[in-house]
């Protein structure tokens, strides 16, 4: 894959200069962070309410167009700009870690992309926030443990209810002694309505003894 690293900012096009990488300083001070990893029944962890037993969860920052926030997302996602994803799993894993209720996760697991996305993309976008988050919490990268078996289809005019049932089957557990009795913390890049990472816990929880917390680096808050 070839590293795109873009000479002025992502979002608002500034050169950049001195250490600043992709954003500029400014940018990211204008980031819409939720600051929500310290907080109990926070947003991202009201996704899945009802639902799973989420252990925690947090996300780093809200998703707008206003901010760098989806210009960062992009960058990730589709330009194949590595060093920042990793960069804001960094950040999101110093959010976790100063929260405390992540203290004890084991191992952190991205939510893995199909195989014919990944071929198509070249990296896993997930996979690559989540080294920036193990690096700070010290703990290692699951892969190879859950394979993406299924795709999704357009959610867009189902209930809350009917999306995560549309989601079932979708992930398939390959590896369970890997994950049998860990604390794992399932890391996205961006949470809408929590279906799709809700899916891959559901395939984690079935195999028993697992204890499961969330992390991404955006949500999109939604109506639901
Ligand atoms: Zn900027």
């Amino acid at each position: 894959m070839q590293v795109i690293i873009p000479e002025t900012c992502c979002h608002c096009g500034t050169p950049l200069q001195g250490d600043e990488r992709s954003v500029c300083v400014a940018c990211m001070a204008h980031l819409p962070y939720t600051r929500n990893a310290v907080v109990v029944e926070n947003a991202t962890e009201r996704c899945f309410a009802g639902f799973l037993p989420i252990k925690a969860a947090a996300s780093l920052l809200y998703f707008d167009s206003i901010s760098a926030s989806r210009s960062i997302i992009h960058e990730i996602k589709y330009r194949g700009n590595e060093s920042l994803a990793f960069e804001m799993g960094v950040m999101l894993g110093r959010e976790l870690s100063d929260a405390g209720r992540f203290s004890d996760v084991d191992a952190v697991l991205p939510v893995p992309l199909h195989k014919r996305r990944l071929r198509r993309r070249g990296y896993n976008q997930s996979e690559l926030i989540a080294q920036g988050v193990a690096s700070v919490l010290k703990v290692n990268v699951l892969s190879g443990v859950v394979d993406r078996v299924g795709h999704t289809n357009t959610q867009t005019q189902l209930d809350r209810e009917q999306r995560f049932e549309n989601m079932q089957g979708v992930f398939a557990v390959t590896n369970p002694l890997a994950l049998s009795g860990l604390h794992v913390l399932i890391v996205d890049d961006v949470i809408t309505t929590g279906a799709t990472v809700a899916s891959c816990a559901a395939a984690v929880f079935a195999v028993g003894g697992v204890n499961i917390s969330v992390a991404s680096l955006a949500l999109a808050v939604s109506s639901h």
